[in-house]
Parts: structure tokens; C-alpha cells; sequence
């Protein structure tokens, strides 16, 4: 059984008063509708990737939205969660200007997002690094969303499976263990690189034959009971308008969004999967 999971990518947008604005309107709203189920049976949940020096806002924002039940429970858990877009992969020691994961965990966040394609082009994140980080996030107590996917010259030169597994399996690579025990503190996310914030968005089979191909490895690597749990989302300029025919498919466990999920009318918006 697998959540069906509407993330927010805030990349490095918004300040304190305008992360708290956006709370104070998003929570009440989103309060007022009825997601449903996922088509595996699992719950609709919303993450927040926020900028790190947000984190303790949105916590707050999000936390005061619980204990005033804005925010709705399942099963005793908030189904809004929060998290940042980055962490190192040691908690403390000499190592100027990075985000200790066990820092993180204790300002509230649940979550933390790794390797994604701006990272690993602009500051030269390395799939070895990426691999440590999903690690030294997960023993931190965080849940972990793993980002993969290929740049339009290697989808061209039909480098996408080769690349995507390649990301895939040195980013779980040490975490056996964990998922044979928690599947779902792991989730992947698939965006390729040609289909973010260029409006270009893959059509929902080009993702589907991707996600396909992602949970064969997951089963190849850890068995079919722990890749079954592994939520896969889509990312790359998913809009209110395209989110329903891709979020459709049923390899597909939710959205990674990046400018849509920037306003309420249009992260709501995308809500209708
Ligand atoms: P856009 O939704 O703006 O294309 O960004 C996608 C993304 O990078 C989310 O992580």
C-alpha cells in the first residue's frame, strides 16, 4: 500500500512573513477538502521542501495548524509534513555552511529531499555523495525523497534507463536495513531534467515507462513486498492542468512540484488526482 504524496519544492523562494501568509491561507483550504484515497488504498499526503533557514516558520505554521485541527490526522499522524531541501552527510564537524540532518530533525522536520538535479548540476553533487546523504539522513530520523532523473542530451542519446538506474541504486545503496523495515521513510522521485521549470512536461507515459523501470529495480534489488512500498513521484512542470492525466497512472504515487506549489490557487489546484 502506497500514499499518494503532493510535494512542495520551494527551492529557494520565499521569506518568513511570506512562508507564514502562505500557511495562514493554504491550511484552512486544504482542510476543507476530501483527497480521497491513493489507488493503492494508502493515504493523500502533502510535504513541504522548504529553504532551511524556513524550516522552524513552516513548522510552526504547519504544527499550530494541527493542535487547531486545520490541519487533518490519520491514523494519529498530521497528513502535512515539512522538510528541508538539503542536508550533509555528518552531523557535526568542520564542514562550513552545510545542514546537519540531526539539526534538522530536532527543528521539527520530517522529511529531507537529496540529490536533486540543481544540487547535483549547480553544486556538483555526486551520486557517492548523494548515496551518503540519503543515509546519514535516514539515521537521523528524517524520512528521505531520493531525486533521479536525465538531462535532455541524455534522454536524446537514449541514456535515460542507464542513467536513472545508475542514480537510483547508489542512492539506496546502503540502505537495505532501513527499507526492509520502513519502505515508506523512502520515497524516489523522478524528474527529468529537460521538464523542470521549462514548461515542458513528460507525457504521462514517458513517466510511466520510467516509474516502470524504477520499481523493477527496486524489486530486482530488494524484493517485490519492500518496492511495493515505495511511493514513485513525477516531477517537472506539473501544473493544475496536466496533473490529473499524469497522476492517473497507477506507477505513479504523486507529484514533486516546483513553481505551482508556490501559490495556494494553483498547488491546491493540482490536488484533484
Ligand atoms: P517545476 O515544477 O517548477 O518544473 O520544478 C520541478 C522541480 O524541480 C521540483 O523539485
Amino acid at each position: 500500500m502506497r500514499d499518494f504524496i503532493f510535494a512542495a519544492n520551494w527551492k529557494l523562494n520565499k521569506t518568513p512573513q511570506e512562508a507564514r501568509a502562505f500557511f495562514a491561507e493554504f491550511l484552512p483550504q486544504l482542510a476543507k477538502r476530501d483527497l480521497g484515497k491513493s489507488s493503492t488504498g494508502g493515504d493523500k499526503r502533502t510535504i513541504f521542501f522548504v529553504p532551511a533557514l524556513l524550516m522552524e516558520t513552516s513548522e510552526a505554521s504547519i504544527r499550530s495548524g494541527v493542535t487547531t485541527n486545520v490541519v487533518a490526522r490519520k491514523g494519529g499522524r498530521a497528513m502535512v509534513e515539512v522538510g528541508v531541501q538539503n542536508v550533509y552527510f555528518e552531523n557535526s564537524g568542520a564542514f562550513t555552511g552545510e545542514n546537519s540532518p540531526a539539526v534538522v530533525k530536532a527543528i521539527g522536520a520530517q522529511w529531507a529531499l537529496i540529490g536533486h538535479s540543481e544540487r547535483r548540476t549547480l553544486f556538483g553533487e555526486t551520486d557517492e555523495q548523494c548515496g551518503k546523504k540519503m543515509k546519514a539522513s535516514l539515521d537521523a530520523g528524517l524520512s528521505t525523497m531520493l531525486c533521479v532523473g536525465e538531462t535532455l542530451a541524455e534522454r536524446d542519446g537514449s541514456k535515460t534507463m542507464t542513467v536513472v538506474e545508475r542514480q537510483v541504486r547508489s542512492g539506496l545503496a546502503s540502505l537495505h536495513a532501513t527499507l526492509a523495515k520502513n519502505p515508506e521513510r523512502v520515497v524516489i522521485a523522478y524528474e527529468p531534467v529537460w521538464a523542470i521549470g521549462t514548461g515542458k512536461v513528460a507525457t504521462p507515459e514517458q513517466a510511466t515507462e520510467v516509474h516502470q523501470a524504477i520499481r523493477a529495480i527496486l524489486t530486482k534489488d530488494f524484493g517485490p513486498e519492500t518496492a511495493n512500498n515505495i511511493a514513485i513521484l513525477y516531477g517537472g512542470s506539473v501544473k493544475p492542468d496536466n496533473a490529473a492525466a499524469i497522476g492517473a497512472k497507477p506507477d505513479i504515487d504523486g507529484f514533486l512540484v516546483g513553481g505551482a506549489s508556490l501559490e495556494t490557487k494553483s498547488f491546491l489546484g493540482l490536488m484533484t488526482t
